[in-house]
């Protein structure tokens, strides 16, 4: 793979596709480890006088109220505070304004251009790889550095669509996640993958990858119902994948050495963080009750199946971790793998934001950028943002 090293980028126009999708709220930026997670790649241009030209989408674009709330000028502020150097924004994606900036820059100067999905209100061009406007971008620029690896997984005009006309090559971001996820294909063993979240069916590709490779797969979460289930446990009112309960039952009668289930639950009557909850057996849930955190045995099994793991890999919170009452599982794992030093790499959205709530991330050995991506690779697909740089 084509990284930024191995493109001349001396005193050239650099664009880089950056993934700068951070949360806002209120007018304010709330966590910025995105935008700090793009510094490496941008100081690195700067260095060799480049041009720097940076792409990235926030949030999503469906009518024009989404515009003014997904307005990127406020992550130009931010980045300008953290390079200390001034930060060009262009408000337009596109025309003679943007052109004109561009061509009177000088080595060394940056520019971040308004949200690619701008370009989404009509007709969708971004998100739908529109062959032109790939082809525009790519002619602001010299070469091109995709370094989103949240968006790696999709081909969008601001990725697949610019390096189809420019020499191109992955930034340090994307280089450093590749590397890591890469650890997965020939893992050190013991191997244990972690797997939670709502439903089976966002997972099944994982499963099927990794279940060979995997020593042991814990599940937890809402997707453990589905598996017991499968094993005919009353399950009550807890969430249920329905269309997938065959898949588990295949999976728990080719693999039960591998496979481990949740033996106890926190469980109430309703979906809410006002009610009190129980811990109750897996035998001994009613009908009326649903499953929305692991129990304290579960825990312990959960933690001596870790005790001698090489690596880790986590997907899906283990429970309803938004609720205060229900991120005891999800908590409690994370603690134990980071006190007890287990490599673990966590992929996926929510045990990221899981653990950045927690302050686990920082203890981690890594933490994806992409949710999305992460999944797609595990699950042995090809990233479109990469082919079309090999
Ligand atoms: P996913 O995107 O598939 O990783 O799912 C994440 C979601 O799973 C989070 O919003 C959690 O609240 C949810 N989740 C985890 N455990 C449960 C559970 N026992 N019941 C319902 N939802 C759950």
């Amino acid at each position: 793979m084509k990284t930024i090293r191995d493109l001349n980028i001396e005193g050239k126009k650099v664009i880089i596709r950056c993934d700068f999708n951070v949360p806002i709220k209120d007018g304010k930026i709330v966590d910025d480890t995105r935008i700090k997670g793009a510094l490496e790649t941008i100081k690195y241009c700067l260095d060799k006088d480049s041009k720097v030209i940076l792409l990235s989408h926030l949030g999503r674009i469906k009518e024009e109220a989404d515009l003014k709330k997904n307005n990127l000028e406020i992550v130009a502020k931010r980045l300008a505070e953290l390079l200390k150097q001034d930060v060009l924004f262009s408000e337009e994606t596109r025309g003679e304004e943007l052109e004109d900036t561009i061509n009177s820059m000088e080595e060394g100067e940056l520019l971040l251009i308004q949200n690619t999905r701008y370009e989404d209100l009509d007709g969708k061009k971004e998100s739908s790889n529109d062959k032109d406007l790939g082809k525009y971008w790519a002619s602001l620029g010299d070469v091109f550095i995709n370094d989103a690896f949240g968006t790696i997984h999709r081909a969008h005009a601001s990725n697949v669509g610019i390096a189809t006309y420019l020499p191109s090559a992955i930034g340090f971001l994307v280089e450093k996640e590749l590397n890591i996820l890469k650890e997965l294909d020939n893992p050190k063993h013991p191997f244990i993958v972690i797997l939670g979240g709502a439903k089976v069916s966002d997972k099944i590709g994982v499963i099927e990858n990794l279940i060979e490779k995997a020593d042991k797969i814990l599940i937890g979460g809402g997707m453990a119902f589905t598996f017991l289930k499968a094993e005919n446990y009353e399950i009550g009112k807890s969430i249920l994948d329905e269309e997938n309960i065959d898949f588990c039952k295949k999976i728990i009668d080719k693999y039960s050495n591998k496979i481990i289930l949740p033996k106890d639950f926190a469980v109430a009557n309703e979906y809410t963080n006002e009610e009190n909850y129980r811990i109750k057996n897996i035998n001994n849930i009613s009908s009326n009750e649903m499953g929305l955190d692991i129990g304290k045995d579960t825990i312990k099994l959960f933690e001596d199946t870790l005790k001698e793991a090489a690596i880790v890999m986590w997907n899906g919170p283990l429970g309803v971790y938004e609720f205060d009452k229900y991120k005891k599982g999800t908590n409690d794992i994370l603690k134990y793998l980071t006190h007890n030093n287990i490599k673990t790499i966590l992929g996926g959205g929510d045990i990221v934001a899981a653990a950045t709530t927690g302050g686990y991330k920082d203890k981690v050995y890594h933490a994806s950028t992409g949710g999305g991506a992460t999944l797609e690779y595990l699950e042995g697909k090809k990233l479109p943002g990469l082919e079309i740089i090999k």
